[in-house]
């Protein structure tokens, strides 16, 4: 029995057994010791019930996170509740209806989406009663100003902004698109889903962004994958600060020498209420505060530093070999085409398959919407240059194959448990049994 599920359990790709470069997902490893802090008996058998006064050590957990996030960021408050990344969108956006409906402000009933947004952005800007309009990215990656102009008016209530966008570059316009969009009385949204190029180097706060959320689960190495639980809480300008959901953890009484502070949970006066029952996935925060705590400042910012450096090394060791539509100096991650012209039979889902045969998980496959058959790298800061290195060789060895033995490319994978998926038919018509009794 233990064969068969060890078996089982290694059908599967994962990231202790190799490299994951799933652009936007930031796959970086996760470290064990994270699972030793979440499983201590202090925090794993503390009941959400329980009275405050005897869960001291996770409410000062849940404070110093607060606290921290608040410093990596620029914001002024912070609220842990939101589940993931999407559901803090749809919190962080919540709060933007509700500033601007405690100040009369009725008639913005629109929210800008740059084209290169990930999907949940209009989702999330739609699910909260919002009109969507796009707007275009320019020829150097960044928002199209001259596109943007003309929507800012007095419908606007925001426009949601990902820095570093998901080309993987810096929105160089980011001043002019934040002074343009308040200007016209808007808020922005910033996602904070990738931060890892940012750690230490700059804070989406001081770029002027009002509302944000944090993907614990992708910068702060909390695991995910597999539906499991995430975490994304977001991050505030103080202007919006009575608006954030609770509870928030707080200090209730100011310690001195003798006594240690006493935490207390509270509700923002106007705040747009609950998200998440009791406190969110508060495993997940345990995890991420021991990651922050055990880098410190400056391990932050060398995670960024590595992240940008990585990916730019991959980057220059492919970029004769795939086309990369916008060449710019990428931050964590970049974006290149999975096509040749004179290949015309391949594409990027053929290069991403045979990389399996290569024992890779292949990148991100057609996203960002606006490249043409897309394939979205993000190595993370926790690979060893000999991992990019054989992963590069892959890349580099494909692009032969394309153009000698296309076939190759187009069967593969040749040596995975099962070879191509419909897949459609697999999220639709799901098989979760495949074992039935047979009838007598
Ligand atoms: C992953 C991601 C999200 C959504 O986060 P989830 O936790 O998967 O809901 C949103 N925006 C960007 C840019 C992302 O990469």
């Amino acid at each position: 029995m233990i064969r068969h599920f060890t078996h089982l359990s290694t059908l599967n790709y994962n990231i202790d057994s190799g490299m994951y470069p799933l652009g936007s997902c930031t796959m970086k490893y996760n470290p064990k010791v994270n699972e030793l802090a979440a499983r201590l008996p202090g925090f794993a058998f503390v009941h959400p019930l329980q009275p405050a006064e005897t869960t001291q050590g996770s409410l000062l957990l849940m404070y110093q996170l607060q606290e921290m996030l608040k410093e990596i960021s620029g914001f002024e408050g912070v609220s842990l509740q939101p589940a993931a990344g999407a559901h803090g969108e749809l919190t962080g956006v919540l709060i933007i209806r509700a500033y601007h409906y405690a100040q009369g402000d009725t008639q913005r009933t629109r929210i800008i989406v740059p084209d290169s947004a990930h999907g949940t952005n209009p989702a999330t800007s739609a699910m909260s009663g919002f009109d969507v309009v796009n707007v275009k990215t320019d020829a150097n990656g960044n928002v199209d100003l001259a596109a943007l102009r003309p929507l800012c008016d007095e419908r606007l209530a925001g426009l949601m902004l990902t820095n570093p966008n998901t080309l993987g570059l810096f929105e160089q316009n980011i001043l002019e698109v934040v002074e343009m969009v308040h200007e016209a009385g808007g808020l922005i949204y910033g996602d904070g889903a990738n931060l890892n190029a940012l750690l230490g180097i700059a804070r989406p706060g001081d770029l002027g962004i009002d509302v944000m959320h944090f993907n614990l689960h992708k910068t702060f190495s909390t695991p995910h994958g597999g539906g499991g639980p995430g975490s994304g809480p977001v991050g505030v300008a103080g202007h919006l600060i009575d608006f954030l959901p609770g509870p928030i953890a707080q200090i209730v009484e100011e310690g001195n020498d003798e006594i240690p502070p006493l935490y207390g949970l509270s509700m923002p006066e106007q705040s747009i209420g609950r998200v998440k029952s009791f406190y969110g996935h508060f495993g997940m925060m345990v995890r991420a505060y021991t990651y922050i705590a055990m880098n410190g400042a400056e391990g932050l910012r060398s995670i960024a530093e590595h992240a940008v450096l990585n990916a730019n090394y991959l980057l220059a060791r492919v970029k004769d070999a795939y086309h990369l539509p916008y060449p710019r100096t990428c931050m964590h991650e970049f974006v290149v085409e999975g096509l040749w012209k004179d290949a015309p039979e391949v594409h990027a889902l053929d290069i991403s398959k045979r990389l399996m045969d290569y024992n890779f998980h292949p990148p991100t496959n057609y996203f960002p919407l606006i490249v043409h058959e897309a394939l979205m790298i993000e190595p993370t800061e926790t690979e060893s240059k000999e991992a990019l290195d054989a992963f590069a060789d892959a890349l580099l060895k494909i692009a032969e194959e394309a153009h000698t033995n296309p076939a190759l490319l187009k069967e593969a994978p040749h040596h995975a448990p099962v070879g191509r998926l419909d897949e459609v038919k697999a999220a639709r018509d799901l098989v979760l049994c495949c074992w039935v009794p047979e009838q007598a």
